[in-house]
Protein backbone atom coordinates (compact mmCIF):
# COMPACT_ATOMS: atom_id res chain seq x y z
CA UNK A 1 0.00 0.00 0.00
CA UNK A 2 1.11 3.47 -0.86
CA UNK A 3 0.77 6.68 0.87
CA UNK A 4 0.57 10.23 -0.38
CA UNK A 5 0.81 13.46 1.85
CA UNK A 6 -0.58 16.50 0.77
CA UNK A 7 0.66 19.74 2.50
CA UNK A 8 0.00 23.37 1.32
CA UNK A 9 1.91 26.09 2.01
CA UNK A 10 2.37 30.32 2.15
CA UNK A 11 -1.18 30.73 2.15
CA UNK A 12 -4.52 29.08 2.65
CA UNK A 13 -7.43 28.59 -0.21
CA UNK A 14 -4.62 27.05 -2.59
CA UNK A 15 -7.01 24.41 -4.04
CA UNK A 16 -4.90 21.29 -2.01
CA UNK A 17 -8.20 19.87 -1.94
CA UNK A 18 -8.47 19.88 -5.50
CA UNK A 19 -5.24 19.22 -6.42
CA UNK A 20 -5.67 15.75 -3.94
CA UNK A 21 -8.78 15.11 -5.91
CA UNK A 22 -7.67 15.85 -9.40
CA UNK A 23 -4.49 13.14 -8.79
CA UNK A 24 -6.91 10.76 -7.63
CA UNK A 25 -8.78 10.73 -10.44
CA UNK A 26 -5.52 10.31 -12.49
CA UNK A 27 -4.69 7.16 -10.27
CA UNK A 28 -7.86 5.81 -10.48
CA UNK A 29 -8.15 5.74 -14.10
CA UNK A 30 -4.70 4.51 -14.45
CA UNK A 31 -6.32 1.27 -12.34
CA UNK A 32 -5.81 2.09 -8.89
CA UNK A 33 -8.07 1.94 -6.06
CA UNK A 34 -7.74 5.38 -4.02
CA UNK A 35 -8.70 6.28 -1.00
CA UNK A 36 -8.56 10.14 0.16
CA UNK A 37 -8.69 11.47 3.55
CA UNK A 38 -8.73 14.66 4.88
CA UNK A 39 -7.37 16.53 8.47
CA UNK A 40 -8.24 19.79 10.06
CA UNK A 41 -5.88 21.35 12.72
CA UNK A 42 -8.93 22.98 13.90
CA UNK A 43 -10.41 22.27 17.62
CA UNK A 44 -14.33 21.87 16.37
CA UNK A 45 -15.20 18.53 16.21
CA UNK A 46 -16.68 18.62 12.94
CA UNK A 47 -17.15 22.04 11.35
CA UNK A 48 -21.17 21.33 11.64
CA UNK A 49 -21.01 23.85 14.65
CA UNK A 50 -19.41 26.55 12.24
CA UNK A 51 -21.16 29.09 10.18
CA UNK A 52 -20.51 29.13 6.34
CA UNK A 53 -18.96 32.44 6.85
CA UNK A 54 -15.94 30.38 8.82
CA UNK A 55 -16.20 27.44 6.65
CA UNK A 56 -17.98 26.94 3.78
CA UNK A 57 -20.34 24.63 2.88
CA UNK A 58 -20.73 21.40 5.79
CA UNK A 59 -20.45 18.32 3.30
CA UNK A 60 -22.52 15.37 4.37
CA UNK A 61 -21.87 11.67 3.95
CA UNK A 62 -23.86 8.66 3.77
CA UNK A 63 -23.24 7.82 7.12
CA UNK A 64 -24.55 11.33 8.72
CA UNK A 65 -20.63 12.66 9.46
CA UNK A 66 -20.68 16.24 8.78
CA UNK A 67 -17.39 17.24 7.04
CA UNK A 68 -14.89 19.53 5.33
CA UNK A 69 -16.13 20.64 1.58
CA UNK A 70 -12.60 18.55 0.19
CA UNK A 71 -14.63 15.70 0.93
CA UNK A 72 -17.05 16.54 -1.58
CA UNK A 73 -14.67 17.23 -4.40
CA UNK A 74 -13.18 13.68 -3.17
CA UNK A 75 -16.82 12.27 -3.97
CA UNK A 76 -17.07 14.32 -7.52
CA UNK A 77 -13.66 13.43 -8.48
CA UNK A 78 -13.36 10.17 -7.41
CA UNK A 79 -15.10 6.80 -7.44
CA UNK A 80 -14.36 6.65 -3.58
CA UNK A 81 -16.98 6.69 -1.07
CA UNK A 82 -16.68 8.22 2.12
CA UNK A 83 -17.09 7.91 6.31
CA UNK A 84 -16.31 9.60 8.83
CA UNK A 85 -13.37 7.83 8.82
CA UNK A 86 -11.72 10.12 6.14
CA UNK A 87 -11.81 13.40 7.90
CA UNK A 88 -10.11 13.88 11.18
CA UNK A 89 -9.74 17.25 13.28
CA UNK A 90 -7.88 18.03 16.15
CA UNK A 91 -10.88 18.25 17.92
CA UNK A 92 -11.40 14.66 17.07
CA UNK A 93 -8.34 13.42 18.08
CA UNK A 94 -7.86 15.57 21.65
CA UNK A 95 -11.57 14.08 22.29
CA UNK A 96 -10.20 10.14 22.02
CA UNK A 97 -6.57 11.05 23.84
CA UNK A 98 -8.54 12.57 26.59
CA UNK A 99 -11.16 9.71 26.88
CA UNK A 100 -8.39 7.29 26.94
CA UNK A 101 -6.84 8.96 29.88
CA UNK A 102 -9.89 9.07 32.09
CA UNK A 103 -10.20 5.37 31.13
CA UNK A 104 -6.72 4.71 32.36
CA UNK A 105 -5.33 3.21 28.88
CA UNK A 106 -2.13 5.22 29.07
CA UNK A 107 -1.41 3.12 32.29
CA UNK A 108 -0.06 6.34 34.45
CA UNK A 109 1.95 7.91 31.60
CA UNK A 110 2.36 11.58 31.42
CA UNK A 111 0.11 11.99 28.38
CA UNK A 112 1.47 14.26 25.35
CA UNK A 113 1.54 15.54 21.73
CA UNK A 114 4.21 13.45 21.34
CA UNK A 115 3.56 10.37 21.17
CA UNK A 116 -0.30 10.38 22.51
CA UNK A 117 -1.96 12.49 19.74
CA UNK A 118 0.31 11.66 16.73
CA UNK A 119 -0.74 8.24 17.32
CA UNK A 120 -3.86 8.89 17.02
CA UNK A 121 -3.09 10.04 14.12
CA UNK A 122 -1.36 7.83 12.70
CA UNK A 123 -4.02 5.09 13.63
CA UNK A 124 -6.18 6.97 11.35
CA UNK A 125 -4.16 6.46 8.26
CA UNK A 126 -3.69 2.89 9.25
CA UNK A 127 -7.16 2.25 9.99
CA UNK A 128 -8.24 3.66 6.37
CA UNK A 129 -5.62 1.54 4.71
CA UNK A 130 -7.08 -1.21 6.62
CA UNK A 131 -10.48 -0.51 5.93
CA UNK A 132 -10.12 0.80 1.87
CA UNK A 133 -7.97 -1.96 1.04
CA UNK A 134 -6.87 0.97 -1.49
CA UNK A 135 -3.96 0.70 -3.70
CA UNK A 136 -2.86 4.67 -3.08
CA UNK A 137 -4.30 6.43 0.43
CA UNK A 138 -4.05 10.07 -0.42
CA UNK A 139 -4.20 12.10 2.92
CA UNK A 140 -4.39 16.08 2.91
CA UNK A 141 -3.00 18.09 5.87
CA UNK A 142 -5.68 20.96 5.97
CA UNK A 143 -4.02 24.63 7.07
CA UNK A 144 -0.91 26.27 6.23
CA UNK A 145 2.56 24.68 7.08
CA UNK A 146 4.09 27.18 10.08
CA UNK A 147 0.89 27.12 11.35
CA UNK A 148 1.13 26.16 15.50
CA UNK A 149 -2.10 24.01 15.43
CA UNK A 150 -1.20 21.94 12.51
CA UNK A 151 2.63 20.59 13.74
CA UNK A 152 1.20 17.16 15.45
CA UNK A 153 -0.28 16.07 12.18
CA UNK A 154 3.00 17.12 10.21
CA UNK A 155 4.88 15.17 13.09
CA UNK A 156 2.53 12.16 12.68
CA UNK A 157 3.12 12.39 8.96
CA UNK A 158 6.74 12.26 9.02
CA UNK A 159 6.87 9.60 11.58
CA UNK A 160 4.43 7.68 9.48
CA UNK A 161 6.58 7.93 6.16
CA UNK A 162 9.76 6.79 7.99
CA UNK A 163 7.80 3.54 9.52
CA UNK A 164 6.53 2.64 6.02
CA UNK A 165 9.52 3.24 4.49
CA UNK A 166 10.78 5.82 1.61
CA UNK A 167 9.40 3.76 -1.28
CA UNK A 168 5.82 3.61 0.15
CA UNK A 169 5.23 7.44 0.79
CA UNK A 170 5.36 10.82 -0.67
CA UNK A 171 5.10 14.26 0.28
CA UNK A 172 3.33 16.73 -2.47
CA UNK A 173 3.59 20.43 -1.00
CA UNK A 174 0.86 22.90 -2.94
CA UNK A 175 2.45 26.43 -2.45
CA UNK A 176 1.71 29.60 -4.18
CA UNK A 177 3.94 31.32 -6.91
CA UNK A 178 2.98 34.97 -6.41
CA UNK A 179 2.76 37.25 -10.01
CA UNK A 180 3.74 40.43 -8.67
CA UNK A 181 2.71 43.65 -11.26
CA UNK A 182 5.42 45.95 -10.18
CA UNK A 183 7.99 43.66 -10.68
CA UNK A 184 6.17 41.56 -14.30
CA UNK A 185 7.21 38.59 -12.95
CA UNK A 186 6.62 35.79 -10.78
CA UNK A 187 8.05 35.34 -7.25
CA UNK A 188 9.30 31.98 -5.95
CA UNK A 189 10.65 32.95 -2.42
CA UNK A 190 7.63 32.00 -0.84
CA UNK A 191 7.81 28.96 -2.04
CA UNK A 192 11.27 28.74 -1.00
CA UNK A 193 10.64 29.70 2.88
CA UNK A 194 7.70 27.25 2.90
CA UNK A 195 9.67 24.51 1.96
CA UNK A 196 12.37 25.29 4.64
CA UNK A 197 9.73 25.55 6.81
CA UNK A 198 8.64 21.40 6.24
CA UNK A 199 12.13 20.92 6.24
CA UNK A 200 12.78 22.37 9.50
CA UNK A 201 10.50 19.37 10.78
CA UNK A 202 11.98 16.93 8.65
CA UNK A 203 9.84 16.69 6.07
CA UNK A 204 11.65 16.91 2.60
CA UNK A 205 9.12 17.46 -0.31
CA UNK A 206 9.16 15.16 -3.04
CA UNK A 207 7.11 17.26 -5.30
CA UNK A 208 6.25 21.18 -5.39
CA UNK A 209 2.85 21.70 -6.99
CA UNK A 210 3.18 25.86 -8.03
CA UNK A 211 -0.30 27.05 -8.08
CA UNK A 212 0.40 30.30 -10.22
CA UNK A 213 -1.60 33.12 -12.29
CA UNK A 214 1.00 32.88 -15.33
CA UNK A 215 2.93 29.65 -16.59
CA UNK A 216 6.44 28.76 -15.08
CA UNK A 217 9.31 29.03 -17.23
CA UNK A 218 11.78 26.59 -17.53
CA UNK A 219 13.79 28.89 -15.65
CA UNK A 220 11.82 29.75 -12.70
CA UNK A 221 11.31 26.12 -12.05
CA UNK A 222 15.16 25.30 -12.32
CA UNK A 223 15.48 28.04 -9.52
CA UNK A 224 12.51 25.94 -7.71
CA UNK A 225 14.05 23.14 -8.02
CA UNK A 226 17.33 23.98 -6.53
CA UNK A 227 16.20 25.91 -3.69
CA UNK A 228 13.72 23.24 -2.90
CA UNK A 229 15.74 20.57 -3.28
CA UNK A 230 13.84 18.37 -6.07
CA UNK A 231 14.43 17.64 -9.27
CA UNK A 232 12.99 20.06 -12.00
CA UNK A 233 10.61 17.75 -13.34
CA UNK A 234 8.94 17.54 -9.80
CA UNK A 235 8.10 21.20 -9.59
CA UNK A 236 4.54 20.98 -10.98
CA UNK A 237 2.89 24.15 -12.59
CA UNK A 238 -0.85 24.46 -11.36
CA UNK A 239 -1.88 26.88 -12.72
CA UNK A 240 -4.97 28.83 -12.46
CA UNK A 241 -7.83 26.84 -14.77
CA UNK A 242 -9.43 28.87 -17.45
CA UNK A 243 -12.68 27.78 -17.52
CA UNK A 244 -13.77 24.72 -15.13
CA UNK A 245 -11.90 22.51 -11.95
CA UNK A 246 -12.71 19.89 -13.61
CA UNK A 247 -9.59 20.85 -16.08
CA UNK A 248 -7.44 19.52 -13.42
CA UNK A 249 -6.96 16.44 -13.60
CA UNK A 250 -5.80 16.81 -17.28
CA UNK A 251 -3.76 19.80 -16.67
CA UNK A 252 -1.99 18.05 -13.91
CA UNK A 253 -1.16 15.06 -16.45
CA UNK A 254 0.26 17.23 -18.50
CA UNK A 255 2.21 18.30 -16.07
CA UNK A 256 3.16 14.04 -15.62
CA UNK A 257 2.19 14.39 -12.38
CA UNK A 258 0.58 10.98 -11.98
CA UNK A 259 3.85 9.74 -14.06
CA UNK A 260 6.03 10.94 -11.21
CA UNK A 261 3.88 9.64 -8.49
CA UNK A 262 3.96 6.68 -9.69
CA UNK A 263 7.52 6.42 -10.29
CA UNK A 264 8.25 7.86 -6.80
CA UNK A 265 5.95 5.19 -5.43
CA UNK A 266 7.11 2.07 -7.46
CA UNK A 267 3.69 1.69 -9.41
CA UNK A 268 3.71 0.32 -12.57
CA UNK A 269 0.53 0.76 -13.83
CA UNK A 270 -0.60 2.17 -17.96
CA UNK A 271 -0.87 5.50 -18.91
CA UNK A 272 -4.43 6.72 -17.68
CA UNK A 273 -7.33 7.29 -20.33
CA UNK A 274 -9.09 10.28 -20.06
CA UNK A 275 -11.38 10.32 -22.90
CA UNK A 276 -14.49 10.76 -20.63
CA UNK A 277 -12.80 13.78 -18.79
CA UNK A 278 -12.24 15.30 -22.42
CA UNK A 279 -15.70 15.21 -22.86
CA UNK A 280 -16.94 16.53 -20.11
CA UNK A 281 -14.26 19.70 -20.60
CA UNK A 282 -15.90 19.64 -24.57
CA UNK A 283 -19.60 20.49 -22.76
CA UNK A 284 -18.16 22.80 -20.76
CA UNK A 285 -16.30 25.24 -22.90
CA UNK A 286 -18.06 24.47 -26.02
CA UNK A 287 -21.32 23.41 -25.27
CA UNK A 288 -24.54 23.22 -27.92
CA UNK A 289 -27.08 25.18 -25.66
CA UNK A 290 -26.86 27.87 -22.66
CA UNK A 291 -28.87 28.87 -19.80
CA UNK A 292 -28.85 30.86 -16.64
CA UNK A 293 -30.46 29.75 -13.76
CA UNK A 294 -31.18 31.84 -10.23
CA UNK A 295 -29.89 30.38 -6.71
CA UNK A 296 -31.85 32.18 -4.03
CA UNK A 297 -29.67 32.25 -0.73
CA UNK A 298 -28.42 34.41 1.78
CA UNK A 299 -24.65 33.71 1.48
CA UNK A 300 -24.35 35.67 -1.55
CA UNK A 301 -20.90 36.15 -3.32
CA UNK A 302 -19.77 33.69 -0.72
CA UNK A 303 -18.55 30.73 -2.91
CA UNK A 304 -17.62 28.16 -0.63
CA UNK A 305 -21.29 28.39 1.13
CA UNK A 306 -23.48 26.52 -1.54
CA UNK A 307 -20.44 24.64 -3.37
CA UNK A 308 -22.35 21.56 -3.86
CA UNK A 309 -25.55 22.94 -4.88
CA UNK A 310 -23.03 25.44 -7.87
CA UNK A 311 -21.43 21.89 -8.59
CA UNK A 312 -24.43 19.83 -9.20
CA UNK A 313 -26.04 22.70 -11.07
CA UNK A 314 -22.91 22.82 -13.41
CA UNK A 315 -23.21 18.79 -13.72
CA UNK A 316 -27.00 19.19 -14.94
CA UNK A 317 -25.50 21.75 -17.10
CA UNK A 318 -22.93 19.18 -18.63
CA UNK A 319 -25.98 16.24 -18.62
CA UNK A 320 -27.85 18.54 -21.19
CA UNK A 321 -25.00 19.68 -23.17
CA UNK A 322 -25.78 23.23 -21.93
CA UNK A 323 -23.69 25.75 -20.63
CA UNK A 324 -25.00 27.10 -17.26
CA UNK A 325 -24.77 31.04 -16.11
CA UNK A 326 -25.46 30.81 -12.29
CA UNK A 327 -26.82 34.11 -11.61
CA UNK A 328 -26.65 34.34 -7.56
CA UNK A 329 -29.42 35.87 -6.16
CA UNK A 330 -29.55 37.69 -2.51
CA UNK A 331 -32.81 36.71 -0.88
CA UNK A 332 -33.25 39.79 1.10
CA UNK A 333 -33.19 41.92 -1.99
CA UNK A 334 -35.70 40.12 -3.52
CA UNK A 335 -37.55 41.13 -0.19
CA UNK A 336 -36.95 45.08 -1.28
CA UNK A 337 -36.85 45.28 -4.89
CA UNK A 338 -39.98 42.48 -5.49
CA UNK A 339 -39.63 39.30 -7.78
CA UNK A 340 -39.84 40.47 -11.16
CA UNK A 341 -37.03 42.10 -10.73
CA UNK A 342 -34.80 40.25 -9.44
CA UNK A 343 -35.41 37.02 -10.93
CA UNK A 344 -37.18 38.07 -14.55
CA UNK A 345 -35.39 36.31 -17.78
CA UNK A 346 -34.18 33.28 -15.61
CA UNK A 347 -34.68 30.14 -16.88
CA UNK A 348 -35.04 28.32 -13.11
CA UNK A 349 -34.88 29.18 -9.94
CA UNK A 350 -33.50 27.22 -6.85
CA UNK A 351 -33.52 27.68 -3.48
CA UNK A 352 -30.80 25.98 -1.73
CA UNK A 353 -30.74 24.86 1.98
CA UNK A 354 -30.49 27.26 5.22
CA UNK A 355 -30.70 28.06 8.45
CA UNK A 356 -31.80 31.26 10.34
CA UNK A 357 -34.45 34.05 9.91
CA UNK A 358 -32.84 36.29 7.38
CA UNK A 359 -33.53 36.07 4.07
CA UNK A 360 -36.89 33.84 4.25
CA UNK A 361 -39.97 35.86 3.09
CA UNK A 362 -37.41 36.71 -0.02
CA UNK A 363 -36.86 33.22 -0.36
CA UNK A 364 -41.03 32.57 -0.10
CA UNK A 365 -41.87 35.47 -2.57
CA UNK A 366 -39.41 33.22 -5.52
CA UNK A 367 -40.93 30.11 -4.72
CA UNK A 368 -44.41 32.34 -5.56
CA UNK A 369 -42.56 33.83 -8.19
CA UNK A 370 -41.99 30.44 -9.94
CA UNK A 371 -45.17 28.51 -8.71
CA UNK A 372 -47.33 31.36 -10.73
CA UNK A 373 -44.89 31.88 -13.19
CA UNK A 374 -44.47 28.16 -14.15
CA UNK A 375 -41.05 28.75 -13.66
CA UNK A 376 -39.04 25.33 -12.84
CA UNK A 377 -38.40 25.21 -9.29
CA UNK A 378 -36.02 23.47 -7.44
CA UNK A 379 -35.77 23.44 -3.48
CA UNK A 380 -33.44 21.75 -1.62
CA UNK A 381 -34.15 21.08 2.12
CA UNK A 382 -35.20 24.56 2.89
CA UNK A 383 -36.07 24.77 -0.22
CA UNK A 384 -38.86 22.30 -0.01
CA UNK A 385 -40.01 23.82 3.16
CA UNK A 386 -39.94 27.10 1.53
CA UNK A 387 -42.49 26.05 -1.27
CA UNK A 388 -44.97 24.04 1.17
CA UNK A 389 -44.98 27.48 3.61
CA UNK A 390 -45.83 29.68 0.35
CA UNK A 391 -48.50 27.28 -1.17
CA UNK A 392 -50.00 26.98 2.66
CA UNK A 393 -49.94 30.95 2.85
CA UNK A 394 -51.37 31.81 -0.99
CA UNK A 395 -52.81 28.73 -2.51
CA UNK A 396 -53.94 27.15 1.05
CA UNK A 397 -55.09 30.82 2.37
CA UNK A 398 -53.66 29.78 5.65
CA UNK A 399 -52.82 32.78 7.17
CA UNK A 400 -49.31 33.08 8.63
CA UNK A 401 -48.87 29.57 7.87
CA UNK A 402 -45.17 29.09 8.83
CA UNK A 403 -42.24 27.03 9.97
CA UNK A 404 -41.59 26.58 13.99
CA UNK A 405 -38.17 27.36 13.16
CA UNK A 406 -38.53 31.10 12.65
CA UNK A 407 -42.10 31.32 13.87
CA UNK A 408 -42.67 29.00 17.11
CA UNK A 409 -46.14 30.78 17.34
CA UNK A 410 -47.65 29.95 14.15
CA UNK A 411 -51.55 29.05 13.55
CA UNK A 412 -50.49 27.22 10.80
CA UNK A 413 -46.76 24.85 11.69
CA UNK A 414 -46.86 23.42 8.19
CA UNK A 415 -43.45 22.61 8.97
CA UNK A 416 -42.49 21.83 12.16
CA UNK A 417 -40.15 19.68 14.55
CA UNK A 418 -40.93 15.83 14.94
CA UNK A 419 -40.90 14.78 18.83
CA UNK A 420 -37.34 13.42 18.71
CA UNK A 421 -36.14 16.73 17.67
CA UNK A 422 -37.62 18.53 20.22
CA UNK A 423 -35.83 17.24 23.23
CA UNK A 424 -32.82 17.66 21.53
CA UNK A 425 -30.59 19.89 23.76
CA UNK A 426 -27.07 19.54 22.16
CA UNK A 427 -26.12 21.25 18.65
CA UNK A 428 -23.17 18.67 17.21
CA UNK A 429 -23.94 16.30 15.17
CA UNK A 430 -28.08 16.23 16.43
CA UNK A 431 -29.65 16.76 13.36
CA UNK A 432 -31.62 14.43 11.05
CA UNK A 433 -28.09 13.31 9.29
CA UNK A 434 -27.03 11.38 6.63
CA UNK A 435 -28.27 8.75 3.87
CA UNK A 436 -31.83 7.43 4.33
CA UNK A 437 -34.13 5.62 1.96
CA UNK A 438 -37.50 7.25 0.45
CA UNK A 439 -39.66 5.43 -1.64
CA UNK A 440 -40.76 7.50 -5.02
CA UNK A 441 -44.67 7.32 -6.24
CA UNK A 442 -45.16 6.04 -9.53
CA UNK A 443 -45.93 8.19 -12.02
CA UNK A 444 -44.92 11.23 -10.83
CA UNK A 445 -42.09 13.21 -11.70
CA UNK A 446 -39.70 12.62 -9.31
CA UNK A 447 -40.02 8.92 -10.62
CA UNK A 448 -39.60 9.52 -13.73
CA UNK A 449 -36.47 11.60 -12.93
CA UNK A 450 -34.91 8.77 -11.11
CA UNK A 451 -35.99 6.21 -13.45
CA UNK A 452 -36.28 3.97 -10.19
CA UNK A 453 -38.27 4.26 -6.86
CA UNK A 454 -36.04 3.22 -3.81
CA UNK A 455 -33.69 6.04 -3.45
CA UNK A 456 -31.06 6.88 -0.94
CA UNK A 457 -30.42 10.72 -0.34
CA UNK A 458 -28.30 12.59 1.95
CA UNK A 459 -30.17 14.59 5.34
CA UNK A 460 -29.62 17.38 7.10
CA UNK A 461 -32.05 19.35 8.74
CA UNK A 462 -34.25 19.31 12.08
CA UNK A 463 -37.29 20.17 10.79
CA UNK A 464 -40.12 18.21 8.89
CA UNK A 465 -43.70 18.62 6.87
CA UNK A 466 -46.12 18.83 9.37
CA UNK A 467 -48.55 15.56 8.27
CA UNK A 468 -51.47 17.32 9.81
CA UNK A 469 -51.80 19.23 6.87
CA UNK A 470 -51.13 16.36 4.16
CA UNK A 471 -54.72 16.09 3.09
CA UNK A 472 -55.40 20.10 2.62
CA UNK A 473 -52.34 20.24 0.88
CA UNK A 474 -52.83 16.99 -1.45
CA UNK A 475 -56.37 18.43 -2.44
CA UNK A 476 -55.32 21.36 -3.94
CA UNK A 477 -52.54 19.66 -6.23
CA UNK A 478 -49.30 19.52 -3.75
CA UNK A 479 -48.05 16.27 -4.63
CA UNK A 480 -46.17 14.26 -2.13
CA UNK A 481 -43.90 11.87 -4.58
CA UNK A 482 -41.41 10.50 -2.35
CA UNK A 483 -41.91 9.27 1.48
CA UNK A 484 -39.83 7.43 3.84
CA UNK A 485 -40.43 3.85 3.50
CA UNK A 486 -42.88 3.88 6.61
CA UNK A 487 -44.70 6.90 5.26
CA UNK A 488 -44.62 9.21 7.84
CA UNK A 489 -41.70 11.98 6.07
CA UNK A 490 -42.46 13.89 3.63
CA UNK A 491 -39.17 13.75 1.33
CA UNK A 492 -40.17 14.75 -2.52
CA UNK A 493 -42.96 17.28 -3.20
CA UNK A 494 -44.12 18.54 -6.36
CA UNK A 495 -47.04 20.60 -8.23
CA UNK A 496 -49.48 18.88 -10.05
CA UNK A 497 -49.89 22.16 -12.76
CA UNK A 498 -46.65 23.17 -13.38
CA UNK A 499 -44.13 22.04 -15.75
CA UNK A 500 -41.25 21.77 -13.14
CA UNK A 501 -41.91 22.03 -9.39
CA UNK A 502 -40.34 19.77 -7.14
CA UNK A 503 -38.33 20.29 -3.83
CA UNK A 504 -36.54 17.81 -1.57
CA UNK A 505 -35.82 17.15 1.78
CA UNK A 506 -32.90 15.82 1.33
CA UNK A 507 -29.71 16.94 -0.36
CA UNK A 508 -29.56 15.72 -3.23
CA UNK A 509 -26.15 17.96 -4.28
CA UNK A 510 -23.83 15.89 -2.13
CA UNK A 511 -24.38 12.80 -4.87
CA UNK A 512 -23.92 14.64 -8.16
CA UNK A 513 -20.89 14.01 -10.06
CA UNK A 514 -19.27 15.66 -13.34
CA UNK A 515 -20.00 12.14 -15.34
CA UNK A 516 -23.29 11.21 -13.41
CA UNK A 517 -25.25 14.08 -13.21
CA UNK A 518 -27.83 14.09 -10.50
CA UNK A 519 -30.93 13.39 -12.02
CA UNK A 520 -33.06 15.88 -10.01
CA UNK A 521 -30.57 18.74 -11.05
CA UNK A 522 -30.31 16.90 -14.74
CA UNK A 523 -34.21 17.42 -15.15
CA UNK A 524 -33.96 21.01 -13.48
CA UNK A 525 -31.49 22.21 -16.19
CA UNK A 526 -33.57 20.24 -18.70
CA UNK A 527 -36.43 22.31 -17.90
CA UNK A 528 -35.41 25.71 -17.51
CA UNK A 529 -33.49 25.27 -21.70
CA UNK A 530 -37.20 23.89 -22.49
CA UNK A 531 -38.59 27.22 -20.66
CA UNK A 532 -36.33 29.41 -22.17
CA UNK A 533 -36.50 28.12 -25.30
CA UNK A 534 -40.44 28.09 -25.22
CA UNK A 535 -41.21 31.78 -23.80
CA UNK A 536 -38.39 33.52 -25.67
CA UNK A 537 -36.83 36.60 -23.27
N1 LIG B 1 -33.31 24.87 8.74
C1 LIG B 1 -34.02 23.78 8.19
C2 LIG B 1 -34.08 22.59 9.13
O1 LIG B 1 -33.31 22.47 10.02
C3 LIG B 1 -33.44 23.37 6.84
C4 LIG B 1 -32.06 22.83 6.96
C5 LIG B 1 -31.35 22.76 5.63
O2 LIG B 1 -31.76 23.38 4.65
N2 LIG B 1 -30.26 22.04 5.58
O3 LIG B 1 -34.90 21.73 8.95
Amino acid sequence: MKFIFVTGGVVSSLGKGLTAAALGTLLENRGLKVALQKFDPYLNVDPGTMSPYQHGEVYVLDDGAETDLDLGHYERFTSTKLSRMNNLTSGQVYQKVLNNEREGVYLGKTVQVIPHVTDEIKNRIHLLAEKSKADVIITEIGGTTGDIEGLPFLEAIREFALEVGYNNAIFIHVTYVPFIKAAGELKTKPTQQSVAKLREIGIAPHIIACRCEKPLDKELRQKISMFCNVPVEAVIEAKDVDHSIYEMPLMLQRERLDDLVCRLLHLTTPAPNMAHWQEIIRKLIAPQHRVRVGVVGKYIGLQDAYKSVYESIIHGGIGNDCGVEIVQVDAEEIEKFGADKMLHGLGGILVPGGFGERGIEGKILAAKYARENKIPYLGLCLGMQIATIEFARNVLKLEKAHSTEFDENSPHPVIALLDAQRKVTKKGGTMRLGAQPCQLVVGSMAGQLYGSFVIHERHRHRYEFNNHYREKFEKAGFVFSGLSPDGKLVEVIELKDHPFFIASQFHPEFLSKPHQPHPLFKGFIAAAHQYIHHKPL
